[in-house]
């Protein structure tokens, strides 16, 4: 209910109420007015029956006079009042006009019937006087008849004077009940009046407006300090304190909102910031290891409600292959054939489990329904690796949302990244392989041996290294011409190229000088090698614009850790034998001294 309808409500029962005590006051009043009425009737009454009394005693005072006296001017005073006491019969009749009752009246006839009877005596007996019968007379005025007349005349008006008194009294007794009880009520309304205004009132301020105002200020006090756990009562009241609460909800409510943009613009940005970091670290990877590592750190952080893995699709195997992972994810395994995903066959984003009805991808296994999401990372239009993510069963519907549009540039960037580093693998290849035998060079050599020397002297397994040196190969280039020397070359480096079944570890020095790297094998594996090596380059046949170039033979030197030294002077070694090789007449391998103190003289 409105305010305004409260008040008009008090106001309109106020006014009633007023108006009733108003009534009940004009009904006191009457009644006062009544009870006045009833003691003037009473005193009438009174003074009228007196009158009669005093003028039956007065006539029959002046009869008596005039029967002892022989007095006309008693007879003159007796006549004049006989007359008026006519008028005193009008009044008996004004007497019941004033609302004397019918058995008071029946009471005053009698009284006047025995004054009449009275009166009839007096005038038998002044007729007798004045026909001089005065013992006659005197008999019938002082007989003892005419006294009992008398008194039956003063007993019958104190009887009715009774009977008036006694109705009278009762009337005035009922008009003061009376006026006194509406006077009573009329004050108890007032009261109530007073009262009902008072609550009414109380009811508006403290009720209805002091509570209501008190909470709703302090809940004012608390959002202006961005406080929003404050929370504004609940008043439904449609009045004016109900539209204030409702519109500091609306208030609340904007602010929160507003808070909830604010804090999303916030989460943008330091996402984005996250992103841009990772970007710069995938940018400085120099290598697939490197790159795993900035993904499995920075992955959780972007997409916090994803477990995932990385794969990378392996050049020689064709197989995707793990190289990190984050969070527990339950499917998918280690490596599988790029034909088992359909993210990677369909080169677009694939996410079986959802709304929409899907296939599951091969290579997951473990709970079918999980929410797996797979996103192919492409290069130059190929899909070179695979972004696998597994959202967390309790993980809520905004949240995901939100974080997939930021999953989509991880997975670019990620792409990117990956893109960069195959193509400076490809150019770092370039740099590291000599381009007229295929086989890597002398810089990649250097770097191959250092990792080889650090794996041998942590493992303690054994390392070869053999070195050699193709013999008067300046002839060839002087007899055949340069073009047949780099035949020559070439002949001499797929020979190497295929002597050992890790492809990787056959380098050409420079000049006609080659180098085999043989881990894990003994001085004597590898000398049995050399001799396979030396054998294959005596058996080529090399021609040259139709003409053959004659025998080849080369010279070597081989050195083995531990056997023949430390692992990080083992080519110096090798290189000592191969100059005894040439020394003593070339087409030989040379095998390094045990310790070989040249080696390290040669240092
Ligand atoms: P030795 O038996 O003592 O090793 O004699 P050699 O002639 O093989 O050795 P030497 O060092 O005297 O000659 C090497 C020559 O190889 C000199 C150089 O012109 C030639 N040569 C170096 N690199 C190439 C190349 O890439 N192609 C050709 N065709 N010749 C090259
Ligand atoms: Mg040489
Ligand atoms: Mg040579």
């Amino acid at each position: 209910m409105r305010l305004s309808t409260i008040t008009n409500w008090a106001y309109g029962a106020t006014v009633a109420l007023t108006l009733l005590s108003g009534t009940t006051m004009l009904l006191a009043s009457g009644a006062e007015e009544r009870e006045r009425a009833a003691v003037a009737q009473r005193a009438t009454f009174d003074q009228l029956t007196a009158t009669l009394e005093e003028d039956v005693y007065r006539l029959s005072e002046q009869a008596r006079g005039f029967v002892v006296t022989g007095n006309p001017s008693h007879m003159i005073v007796y006549r004049r009042e006989l007359a008026e006491l006519k008028s005193v019969e009008d009044r008996v009749q004004h007497l019941k006009d004033a609302g004397a009752s019918a058995t008071e009246l029946q009471a005053l006839q009698q009284a006047l019937h025995w004054a009449d009877a009275l009166l009839d005596e007096q005038e038998v007996a002044l007729k007798a006087a004045q026909q001089g019968k005065d013992r006659t007379a005197r008999a019938i005025l002082f007989g003892d008849e005419y006294g009992r007349e008398m008194d039956r005349v003063a007993a019958q008006v104190a009887k009715f004077q009774y009977m008036l008194d006694h109705r009278t009294d009762q009337a005035v007794a009922t008009a003061t009940d009376s006026a006194r009880l509406w006077r009573t009520m009329s004050e108890i309304m007032l009261g109530a009046t007073a009262l009902l205004f008072l609550c009414v009132l109380y009811f508006i301020l403290k009720q209805r407006i002091l509570h209501p105002v008190v909470r709703l200020s302090d809940v004012v006090t608390r959002l202006a300090a961005q406080d929003y756990a404050a929370i504004p009562p609940d008043l439904r009241q449609v009045d004016e304190i109900g539209d204030m609460a409702q519109a500091i909800r609306i208030f609340r409510e904007n602010g929160l909102e507003r808070q909830r943009l604010e804090q999303e613009q916030e989460d943008n940005r330091a996402m984005r910031d996250l992103l841009s970091r990772m970007t710069q670290r995938l940018q400085g990877c120099d290598n697939m290891r490197d790159l795993a590592e900035v993904v499995r750190r920075f992955t959780p952080e972007i997409a916090p409600l994803f477990a995932g893995r990385l794969y990378i699709q392996d050049s020689r195997s064709s197989m995707m292959q793990q190289v990190c992972q984050w969070g527990v994810p339950a499917q998918s395994r280690a490596d599988f054939p790029p034909s088992a995903c359909w993210a990677l066959r369909r080169g677009q984003p694939h996410r079986p489990a959802g709304d929409a009805i899907d296939i599951p991808c091969d290579h997951l296994d473990g709970m079918a329904d999980a929410a797996t999401l797979c996103i192919p990372l492409i290069a130059q239009g190929e899909s070179i690796g695979l972004l696998y993510l597994e959202r967390a069963q309790d993980a809520l519907p905004d949240e995901v949302a939100r974080t997939e549009k930021y999953i989509e540039m991880l997975a670019e960037n990620i792409g990117l990244a990956l893109a960069n580093l195959r193509l400076r693998d490809a150019l770092r290849d370039m740099a590291m392989a000599d381009a007229l035998t295929g086989l890597a060079n002398r810089r990649h050599f250097d770097e191959v041996l250092k990792f080889q020397v650090e794996q041998t002297e942590r493992n303690g397994t054994p390392l070869s290294c053999l070195i050699l040196d193709i013999d008067h190969f300046k002839h060839f280039n002087d007899e055949f011409g340069h073009d047949a020397g780099d035949a020559v070359l070439q002949a001499v480096g797929g020979v190497l190229g295929q002597a050992l079944r890790e492809k990787g570890n056959a380098f050409r020095l420079g000049g006609e000088e080659f180098v085999l790297l043989m881990p894990g094998f003994q001085p004597d594996q590898a000398l049995e090698r050399a001799a396979q090596v030396q054998q294959e380059i005596r058996n080529l046949r090399v021609e040259h614009r139709g003409k053959a170039l004659g025998a080849i033979t080369a010279s070597f030197g081989l050195a083995a850790f531990p056997d023949h030294g430390a692992a990080d002077r083992l080519l110096r070694t090798a290189d000592a034998a191969l100059l005894r090789a040439k020394r003593d007449g070339r087409d030989r391998i040379v095998v390094a001294a045990e310790r070989d103190p040249s080696a390290s003289a040669a240092a």
